[in-house]
């Protein structure tokens, strides 16, 4: 390996991080170098330790070098690693999609269920292929004026054009406004309170009314907005909104890339809203945090819609390389077998109560709100310092100095550890964070 001297330089010359302003990247000196991680605990190329708060970006369930998903492509690299799914199957992304559909069916609704999976590799792509089905399905049911989508308030879908257009925080978004098409914005409340929340639906039911017969589909981060700050909506919000579109004649497409496998304390967070999207996107902990790979997993109202003779072009004409790739879908398998051999979501309850008193426990001063539903949460600091003084960027850096990796969004501390991380891993977490908000604010 070359020294860490030589990686801290060829990085500064070479590589482009993403969501990073490149003159703060290269003033801020030595990078933090991951070489190898254990658990939930990160180690960089000098061998310092660090809690991952974050799930190495929301991703992580089971800890790193978890031995099910070692082995198991371990196992898989000996067979095939890559194979296309092109006009031929594989053996993992058969039985993946055949385990999807059956973990599925715990969404109960009177819809059709979710059965069919298609795969690409991130959560962009699943949110890009959500949208373009649900536009080639409205096309070919005879809905050809449906052109339009619907998204909520503060969305976020990922980083690729259709995903960003559907996407509504500025600061990310704005620049590329001239390239996005134009969705039909549902305003979301924050925090689920009641009286944002009846006008949210009062302004969403105008919207339906005026643009109800050009919306393709709604697509939604079903009750946590995560890239937003962790905006949280109810139960019954979702319901209303859902019902909305589909009366409206929309197909309801739902992005859990970052609440699925667990995050908000069921498998899936519709499990707990109760009601079958046509579309659900998933990526993120799918493979345990190890693989890029994400299904957009659909009805099959929506894949009869493709089927025809060939000339007739009902075809879906999209597929990317490495669709279905073996190994992640032998990750994905694996991350499944853990979830059910050491009865994760059972054992959730005790960590998001843990997670609860962290966020509880952090200098009182210096926060101006708690966030959290299940293993998500986000404490909004309160400080008069102006945005310039990126005050939850210098919180972030300061807990590296007490041993964990968080990440801020803007002036909120996000709190993503592993769904694996132990009470005693999680105190630490909060106490680690807590001290940082000191050091910054208490200065
Ligand atoms: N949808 C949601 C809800 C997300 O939180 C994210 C990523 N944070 C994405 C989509 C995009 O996923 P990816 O970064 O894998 O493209």
């Amino acid at each position: 390996m070359p020294t860490p001297e030589t990686l801290h330089s060829w990085d500064f010359e070479h590589v482009w991080h993403p969501f990073t302003q490149a003159n703060e990247w290269e003033s801020a000196g030595e990078p933090l170098i991951i070489e190898r991680a254990e658990g939930c605990t990160l180690i960089d190329v000098h061998g310092n330790r660090y809690l991952d708060g974050i799930s190495s970006l929301w991703t992580n369930v089971h800890g790193h070098q978890n031995p099910v998903i070692n082995q198991a492509i371990c196992d898989q690299v000996k067979r095939v690693s890559h194979s296309t799914m092109l006009g031929q199957a594989g053996v993992p992304n058969i039985v993946l999609a055949k385990r999807l559909s059956d973990l599925l069916q715990r969404i109960p609704g009177p819809e059709k269920a979710l059965t069919r999976t298609f795969y690409s590799d991130s959560g962009s792509t699943s949110v890009e292929v959500a949208l373009k089905m649900a536009f080639q399905y409205q096309q070919q049911i005879g809905q050809t004026q449906r052109h339009r989508f619907a998204a909520l308030s503060e969305a976020y879908h990922g980083d690729t054009i259709g995903s960003v257009s559907v996407g509504g925080i500025d600061l990310f978004h704005q620049i590329y406004r001239p390239l996005l098409f134009n969705a039909v914005r549902i305003p979301a409340p924050d925090q689920a309170v009641k009286e944002e929340e009846l006008e949210c639906l009062r302004v969403a039911r105008q919207q339906f009314a005026v643009h109800g017969n050009e919306i393709a589909a709604l697509v939604v981060e079903p009750l946590v907005q995560g890239a937003a700050g962790m905006r949280m909506h109810s139960v019954e919000y979702l319901r209303e909104i859902i019902g909305m579109a589909r009366e409206a004649g929309a197909l309801v497409i739902c992005d859990e890339v970052a609440v699925g496998f667990g995050r908000t304390g069921t498998m899936f967070a519709m499990e707990q809203v109760g009601v079958r999207p046509d579309i659900m996107c998933l990526a993120k902990g799918i493979s345990g945090g190890y693989l890029p790979l994400a299904a957009t997993v659909v009805s099959e109202t929506v894949y009869d819609a493709f089927r025809g003779p060939y000339e007739q072009y009902k075809t879906l004409f999209h597929g990317h390389t490495y669709t279905g790739n073996a190994l992640c879908c032998a990750a994905a398998l694996a991350n499944l077998d853990v979830f059910e051999q050491q009865n994760v979501i059972e054992g959730l309850p005790k960590r998001i109560a843990a997670l609860e008193q962290a966020l509880d426990e952090l200098p009182k001063p210096f926060i101006a709100e708690l966030r959290q539903k299940g293993m998500m949460g986000a404490a909004v600091l309160h400080h008069n310092r102006d945005a310039t003084a990126r005050v939850g960027h210098q919180v972030t850096m300061a807990a590296r100095r007490h041993g964990v990796v968080v990440r801020p969004l803007g002036d909120s501390i996000i709190f993503m550890p592993p769904l694996a991380m132990s009470v005693d891993e999680i105190r630490l977490l909060g106490r680690a964070v807590g001290q940082a908000i000191r050091d910054v604010l208490d200065a």
